[in-house]
């Protein structure tokens, strides 16, 4: 079975906790605090892999998390940092948050992806020493690492799409143009899983080219198997439309021809206008008055058209040079763009509750919720910061540091966010 979509789990690991440790050396008495920081939890990271070319992997493994950051000790010893998860998707997968909807990467490019952040690790004690906190018995316990839940979706990257009805020769056409090795047989339904192949019509010229499984097979048999697949042409900047046209299984060319193009545009409409050229294979078995009528009509339409016999390659080198040429003119594949995330209104976090610990004058604040909003803040711009002042405004965080006896000069800290209050 070709999979394509998948919802997995993710749990990137927990920053390890500060320790509390005071330097202790013979003849030397009380010593100062020397407990060093937990060290960041792992991140789970998406990479894009071409060897892949479906999502079935994860049928079976749909939990992954990557290991937490290693406590800090003594003699301000950091904490070892957690190992990354990383997890290796076809080119083009798209990853989605499952419980916003919102698109959170595009796997097309090169570069990596973290989807989930590994907690920092906390501080040890030696942080808090101060003139006048000599003696901080405490730490910071590290910070959790995100977790979410994930669907993916493969929507394949190439420069060029095969469509046409089953049995055409569309498997045949890849592994005489490409390195691809399809499975090829007279029968209907065997490409199950996207073959994908390399064509290079020209020195230094290259590009890619996809088989695409059951692309029509199920949408012409009306068992509703085909429109699904019609998903990996979506991304095509070129389709190559093959066509029996020996109606060697008793069809009508020009009526297959249609009914593709039908298919296509009842999908999706902009699939109708999508630069297309045709594919008359299977010439060897046709009779002339049947290669002058399809090529005629390919004409009279306005299409370009090569005959082929792709078994033996006959009329391959036409056709993808002309793809080639094409191709250098098109707009390059589609990515899709990331959706920004959006974060909660100040006002809709109104009077939630916190948890608030004094540990000698640093006010230790805690709070999931608070946590899952201040991963979307960015503290390194001064919008982040004045939305931030007003969630803990309108959240009532302030109130309740006032409530548990702040003073003015003491430090608050949330997580691996840390100030000094003022009134
Ligand atoms: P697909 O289902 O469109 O991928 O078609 P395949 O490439 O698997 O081909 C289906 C059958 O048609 C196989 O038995 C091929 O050997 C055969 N075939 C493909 N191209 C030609 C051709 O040009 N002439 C003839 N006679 N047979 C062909
Ligand atoms: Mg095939």
């Amino acid at each position: 079975m070709f999979v394509d979509k998948a919802i997995i789990k993710i749990k990137a690991g927990n920053g390890g906790d500060g320790a509390v440790s005071f330097h202790r050396e013979k003849y030397v008495a009380a010593g100062g605090p020397d407990g060093g920081d937990g060290g960041r939890g792992g991140n789970i990271v998406f990479v894009p892999d071409d060897g892949m070319n479906t999502l079935s992997d994860f049928r079976y493994q749909r939990k992954f998390s990557a290991a937490h950051g290693g406590n800090g000790a003594a003699n301000r010893c950091f904490g070892k940092s957690g190992e990354d998860c990383v997890i290796r998707v076809p080119r083009g997968t798209l990853l989605y948050d499952n419980e916003t909807g919102r698109l959170m990467a595009d796997m097309s490019a090169d570069e990596p992806f973290i989807a989930a952040k590994g907690g920092r690790g906390g501080w040890g004690n030696n942080h808090f020493a101060t003139p006048t906190r000599q003696v901080p018995r405490f730490a910071k316990p590290g910070v959790p690492g995100e977790e979410r839940e994930l669907r993916l979706e493969l929507k394949l990257l190439a420069d060029v799409g095969l469509v046409g009805f089953p049995n055409v020769g569309k498997s045949t056409l890849i592994s005489v143009v490409s390195e691809a090795k399809p499975e090829i047989a007279n029968y209907h339904f065997t490409t199950i899983t996207p073959v994908l192949g390399v064509v290079r019509p020209a020195p230094g010229v290259s590009f890619v080219m996809a088989d695409i499984p059951g692309v029509i097979e199920g949408a012409s048999d009306g068992v509703g198997l085909g429109h699904d697949f019609l998903r990996h042409v979506e991304r095509c900047r070129l389709l190559v439309h093959v066509v029996d046209v020996a109606g060697s299984e008793g069809r009508d060319p020009l009526m297959d021809f249609d009914t593709i193009n039908e298919e296509l545009e009842k999908f999706n409409p902009e699939l109708a206008s999508r630069p297309m050229l045709v594919a008359g294979n299977k010439c060897d078995l046709a009779t002339q008055e049947q290669l002058d009528a399809f090529a005629q009509a390919m004409e009279q339409r306005g299409y370009t058209y090569f005959p082929l016999m792709a078994p033996i390659a006959h009329g391959t080198d036409e056709l993808v040079k002309k793809c080639g040429e094409m191709l250098s003119k098109l707009p390059p594949v589609r990515q899709f763009e990331p959706e920004p995330e959006v974060l909660p209104s100040a006002d809709a976090l109104r009077d939630r509750s916190v948890n608030i610990t004094n540990r000698d004058g640093v006010f230790m604040v805690e709070a999931a919720w608070l946590l899952q909003v201040m991963r979307g803040v960015r503290f390194d711009e001064p919008e982040g910061l004045q939305y931030f002042e007003r969630v803990m405004q309108s959240a009532g965080v302030i109130e309740a540091l006032e409530k548990a006896g702040i003073q003015e000069g003491d430090t608050v800290s949330i997580y691996d966010f840390e100030f000094e209050f003022v009134k």
